[in-house]
């Protein structure tokens, strides 16, 4: 796979997708405005202010009419699809499983946006994402068998859902979203239920750090509601790729 190539498709599909992330909900859609703006001044960019990454980087993060800081959320969702894109190519073994694992990563990516922005994570893209990779999983595209995939998706949602009720029964306060555990059924078929523990640990472990590093000096650590849904997309990406690794370095 030509690495510089899938470099740049993924900058392009991240400036897509922090599109779809940040007009979700609003009163815009994917194609209108067909320009974005700047949420402070509302001037439209130009399509030398709108280049994936670089643009944010020459602008040093500000807009050029009103100099207000451009939300880091923009440039991380660029840089974080160049890196899964990159990442996938380096780690494929077929045209087939990359295209496929370049969907699922988008569905992802926008989902965790999504979910960062909103504390929602949209059924269109949990419920098609799972569909997705079951069919993927079905056609030999992916790296797990289609029982192993369906297994994984049953079993990973219903864990989910599980930790989530007893959460409530025991805090009386609702932990973890239903999106989450929708979410799950297609996470957990990506990595098959023989990886779902090791997608939980990752998964767990990344919220661990962010929280630290979030919520730093804050008391109300135990009231704050944090978006799962980018922690579990990330354990199952990172499963998908480097499962074999992770399981033979904690032996
Ligand atoms: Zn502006």
């Amino acid at each position: 796979m030509y690495l510089p190539f899938a470099a740049l498709l993924g900058l392009i599909l991240g400036s897509f997708y922090s599109v779809c992330a940040s007009r979700y909900g609003t009163e815009n859609t994917i194609f209108k405005p067909s320009r974005s703006r700047c949420p402070h001044c509302k001037h439209q960019l130009t399509i030398r202010e709108n280049i994936p990454l670089i643009s944010f980087i020459l602008q040093k993060g500000r807009c050029r009419h009103c100099k207000t800081r451009i939300p880091l959320f923009y440039p991380l969702i660029e840089l974080t699809s160049m890196c899964w894109a990159v990442l996938a190519a380096m780690h494929t073994s077929s045209p087939a499983e990359w295209i496929t694992l370049m969907v699922v990563g988008g569905i992802c990516i926008v989902a965790s946006a999504i979910d960062l922005r909103t504390f929602l994570l949209p059924d269109v893209l949990t419920y098609s994402g799972a569909v997705l990779v079951l069919l993927a999983s079905y056609a030999g595209f992916l790296q797990v068998t289609f029982v192993d995939a369906l297994l994984g998706a049953v079993i990973g949602a219903f864990a989910l859902w599980a930790i989530a009720a007893l959460y409530k029964l025991i805090r009386k306060i609702d932990g973890m979203g239903l999106g989450d555990v929708k979410f799950m059924f297609m996470l957990g078929a990506l990595v098959g239920w023989q990886q779902l523990s090791i997608l939980i640990l990752v998964a767990s472990s990344c919220a661990l750090v962010f929280c630290i590093i979030s919520l730093r000096g804050k008391s109300n650590l135990a009231t704050t509601y944090i978006p799962f849904g980018p922690f579990l997309a990330s354990g199952a990406l990172i499963t998908y790729l480097f499962g074999e690794q992770i399981i033979a370095f904690l032996r």
